[in-house]
């Protein structure tokens, strides 16, 4: 029989736009459930490169986006304190720019009343040395980086401390309507196929580029212009701003320092296929070409992955532009009572990360309105706790309510930390690069969700260093069955998986040090562990 749950909302899609609707909604007291078909944030939410815009970067040619975005920065640089690290921005001119261009983005940045301050050349220089000594001209900008993965998880842990719901891994497969009006969903076990019907009075699509699937589950027409953007990492953090080029916005012209290390890109390439992650070494070359104007020894500098992510776009009516750069970054709030006569279906897309508690307030305002309730939008001004997993295990005399939270964690295993703490090796790193314990990774195991590498490293940063999970995953895997968690079968599973999204990423950098670690990482896995993939057949 199919399971029942009944609540006022449904939020479909977990990235950062359905995390923000959902703490939204919790923190007015209404009942909502966010469904996501995967792991939090595993859609473009993880797959950029986590600027917390300034609004610079549009200025002059989306003032309103610009406006959008220097005024939530402002406001998550208050209430996010866990995932925003207030790194600042340089602007950059180098030789052949344009200096009308120039004049232009700091006029404009001027009417709009983002503070940008010229500094001497030599100054910059100071500041970031390995940027060119050729530059013209540089600008400090209030730019700076968000963590997407910490800030996920930060953003529905508070929603679920305030009773939201949260089911990971159960996909939207259909739309609940009676007559002119959506009544709930069902949604899938992505594990199990169990089906679970869940009644509401609206549904909120924030899917990202999957919002045209979504939408056509409740037979509503809507064309997204997903955008596919392609970034690599470089295996340390060179830069303390963001530097970025000061033209008019093209592919390749930031690099931003998060962590350990520094992200450099993008690309921009519209595509139909919202899950087309794919890589292309061409595209990344010449990526690296524009970026040597600005980091000469571009070449010359370790690089340890590349990743893509498709930027959810949308235009009313279209837009025919392939490259996808003129089509605006602004947020689309679709109510489909009024564009297509179907009540109780709400669409939130577009938009960027920077701009998801913005978003989310707009979107929540909508379904309060329809709903009749009066309460007031709170988020711009409540600070989001955080949940650092290291910080808590090495602080022994915990306060009880942060141990409640821990716990309470959608879902997590209901361990207590000091049993856990107790256990031999607990304070060991499994992965020296990032230095995660097996203690840390063992907390974020979710209790329904299997056994998930790719979950754990989301949540943990195991895997994302220089080695790129050769050491670490396979010891994350050996004691996991060693404890009992996962059986041998769904271990090699999961660590075929995981290896196979790390070569993705790696292969298409490959040379020199990535290149000898890849061949390590073969050595190992193919050779001395014998992981081929019949581990997938098994299953
Ligand atoms: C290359 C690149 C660089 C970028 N850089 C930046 C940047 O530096 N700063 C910035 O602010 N923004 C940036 N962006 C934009 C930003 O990443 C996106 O706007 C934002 O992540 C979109 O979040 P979302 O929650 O709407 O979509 P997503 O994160 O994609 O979330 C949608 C979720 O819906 C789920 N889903 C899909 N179908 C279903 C279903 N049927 N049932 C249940 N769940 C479903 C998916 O699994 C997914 O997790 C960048 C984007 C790209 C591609």
């Amino acid at each position: 029989m199919t399971k029942l749950i009944e609540t006022d909302v449904i939020v479909i899609g977990g990235g950062m736009t359905g995390a923000g609707v959902l703490r939204d909604l919790a923190a007015r007291g209404v009942k909502a459930v966010l469904v996501e078909r995967g792991d939090l944030g595993s859609g473009t939410s993880t797959r950029n490169h986590g600027l917390l815009h300034s609004g610079c970067r549009y200025v002059v040619r989306d003032e309103d986006a610009a406006i959008e975005s220097y005024h939530e920065n402002l406001i998550l640089k208050k209430t996010l304190p866990g995932a925003i690290d207030e790194t600042g921005g340089l602007y950059v001119k180098v030789p052949g720019d344009d200096d009308d261009y120039v004049k232009l983005w700091v006029e404009a940045n001027r009417k709009v009343g983002i503070p940008v301050e010229e500094i001497p050349v030599a100054k910059a220089l100071e500041m970031e040395p390995f940027l060119s000594k050729d530059i013209e001209a540089a600008f400090l900008t209030p730019d700076g980086a968000l963590d997407p993965f910490v800030m996920v998880v930060d953003i529905v842990a508070d929603a679920v401390s305030r009773g939201a719901k949260v089911l990971t891994y159960h996909k939207a497969v259909k739309i609940l309507k009676s007559q002119n009006r959506v009544t709930g969903a069902v949604v899938q076990n992505s594990i199990t196929g169990e089906e679970i019907e869940i009644r509401a009075k609206m549904v909120v699509n924030s899917a990202g580029p999957w919002s045209g699937q979504v939408a056509s589950l409740a037979e509503v027409p809507l064309h997204m212009i997903n955008n596919r953007g392609m970034l690599v990492i470089f295996a340390h953090r060179f830069n303390k701003h963001g530097i970025f080029r000061l033209r008019k916005p093209g592919d390749a012209e930031a690099f931003i320092p998060t962590r350990n290390v520094t992200l450099f890109g993008t690309t921009g390439i519209n595509t139909d296929d919202p899950d087309d992650t794919s890589l292309d070494r061409q595209e990344m070359i010449g990526m690296l070409r524009e970026g040597m104007p600005l980091v000469p020894k571009i070449f010359e500098m370790r690089l340890i992955r590349a990743f893509s992510g498709n930027r959810p776009l949308y235009q009313e009516n279209g837009a025919d532009d392939p490259s996808g750069r003129n089509v605006t970054r602004g947020m689309a709030l679709l109510d489909h009572q009024n564009r297509d006569g179907l009540e109780g279906f709400i669409t939130i897309t577009g938009g960027k990360l920077t701009t998801f508690r913005y978003m989310a307030e707009k979107t929540v305002d909508l379904v309060c309105e329809k709903l009749g309730v009066s309460a007031k939008c709170t988020t711009h001004e409540e600070v989001v706790p955080h949940r650092d997993a290291k910080e808590f295990f090495k602080t022994v005399d915990m306060a009880p309510a942060a141990k409640n939270k821990i716990r309470q964690w959608a879902g997590l295993r209901a361990k207590s930390i000091e049993e856990t703490m107790k256990k031999e090796k607990v304070n060991t790193p499994i992965c020296e690069c990032e230095q995660v314990t097996w203690a840390e990774a063992e907390s974020v195991i979710p209790e329904n969700e299997g056994f998930n590498i790719e979950g754990i490293r989301r949540r943990t940063r195991l895997g994302m260093g220089p080695c790129q999970g050769t050491f670490c995953n396979f010891r994350m895997a050996a004691v996991a069955v060693e404890k009992g968690i996962t059986s041998a079968k769904e271990a090699s599973r999961e660590l075929y998986h995981s290896v196979m999204e790390r070569k993705k990423g790696m292969g298409v950098v490959a040379t020199g040090e990535t290149a000898k670690q890849l061949q390590m990482m073969e050595a190992i896995y193919r050779i001395s562990l014998g992981l081929r993939q019949e581990a997938e057949a098994h299953v």
